[in-house]
């Protein structure tokens, strides 16, 4: 068994759209990066190529390369997957916590899970939990949203 730690952050920025976990969330701003910034598709992603050893999200997806502008991280995500099958691994759990202070997050982790299972991440096999920063800091000035996730890999 191997396990990974990910952590991501993005800023908040007029004129995205808002994308966590693959689903798309109502709010006047979204996150801002060469992808589409999906914060907890990053983390989980990180935590993946940590617990297989290879390195981490930036190595796979340079944000100078111009196949993964504006790319949908929920294929970064897969490619993440397939990855650690290919090195003899598959995913046996996921537990995550996304912090923000608004939008609240709750109401869309079913929608997420869903969105995730498309990966080949399975829906019982993966925790979100959603917290604000009690006001503290960039996350709570409403600035950016961040992200952890831990993942236990099977050997296949
Ligand atoms: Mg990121």
């Amino acid at each position: 068994m191997r396990v990974g730690f990910g952590y991501d952050s993005h800023r908040l920025v007029e004129g995205r759209k808002l994308i966590i976990g693959g689903v798309s969330i109502p709010f006047p701003k979204g996150l801002g990066g060469h992808s589409d910034a999906d914060v907890l598709c990053h983390a989980i992603a990180d935590a993946i190529i940590g617990a297989i050893g290879l390195g981490d999200i930036g190595t796979h997806f340079p944000d100078t390369d111009p196949r993964w502008k504006d790319a949908v991280s929920i294929e970064i995500l897969k490619y993440v997957i397939e990855l650690a099958r290919m090195n003899g691994f598959r995913v046996a759990w996921i537990d995550t916590t996304i912090i923000a202070e608004r939008p609240r997050i709750a109401p869309y982790v079913a929608q997420m899970k869903d969105a995730l299972s498309e990966t080949g991440i399975p829906p019982g096999a993966i925790n979100i939990k959603a917290k604000t920063n009690e006001g503290m800091g960039f996350i709570g000035r409403g600035e950016g949203i961040a992200a952890y996730a831990v993942c236990l890999l099977d050997k296949i």
